[in-house]
């Protein structure tokens, strides 16, 4: 129900905990995070309030420079730890906000290539979609630029990818989602009240934009993959 990310230049999981607190008021059964740690995907999820998600953090660190994290309303499978977001695979992980309405009809093809999930969640056809076209060999960009065409109903998404340090992928299509602009870091947020801690330099996606994030700046292509601008504004929520 809210999503957060940070490419950073500093340790993000606390950051990523305080920044989804602000995203409290949406309403929640379960949160998470995921980093890369190393390179690698590493992750921790809680059922119930935030609280529970920071404790498991205090006694499972997490390092990391760069990361996304959720706080889930769950729509498809029940508000359990392995339901949880970020899901991931090896290579991916991603949060995700709305419904995938065609899940099934997507499981059911990456079921044929032997992708099969290991919860309950519509969002899970999402990273294995990533996942499929990863290991056919296209880079990142061109894995969710495929996926996302593939993709019915409401939703927002973030990505991270395994050895990607300074890399998130996130797109709007029917849910908000807004980028905000640091000095040497840059931040993902539902809305400009999980930003303000970080920066009040935002621009909101539009309905079919994707976004590619990076430590020097932001890209972001509409649902045609042409090359837009969005009107970058200053937030007046306070920190
Ligand atoms: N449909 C997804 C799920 O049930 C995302 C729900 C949300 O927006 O938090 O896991």
């Amino acid at each position: 129900c809210g999503i957060v990310g940070i490419v950073g230049d500093a340790p993000v999981a606390g950051r990523l905990v305080e920044a989804l607190r602000r995203l409290e008021y949406r309403g929640y059964d379960s949160a998470g995070v995921a980093t890369l740690e190393s390179g690698a995907i590493a992750r921790r999820r809680a059922e119930g309030k935030l609280g529970n998600l920071a404790q498991k953090l205090s006694f499972e660190p997490l390092g990391g420079h760069i990361g996304i994290g959720h706080t889930r309303w769950a729509t498809h499978g029940a508000p359990t730890e392995a339901n949880a977001h970020p899901h991931a695979t090896e290579r991916v992980a991603i949060v995700h906000n709305g419904i995938i309405e065609n899940f099934r009809e997507l499981l059911a093809d990456l079921a044929q290539d032997g992708y099969l999930p290991q919860t309950q969640t519509d969002t899970e056809s999402v990273a294995l979609w990533v996942t499929r076209e990863l290991d056919r060999g296209a880079d990142p960009e061109l894995a969710v630029a495929r996926t996302l065409k593939q993709l019915r109903g409401a939703f927002a998404l973030a990505f991270l990818f395994k050895g990607e340090n300074g890399l998130l992928i996130a797109a709007r299509h029917g849910a908000p989602l807004a980028v905000g602009y640091g000095a040497t870091e840059m931040y993902l947020g539902s809305d400009a009240m999980a930003l303000a801690p970080f920066t009040s330099r935002l621009a909101y996606l539009e309905d079919g934009d994707w976004a590619v994030i990076t430590p020097g700046g932001v890209t972001i292509r509409d649902g045609r993959d042409a090359l837009v601008e969005r009107e970058q504004m200053l937030s007046q929520a306070s920190a």
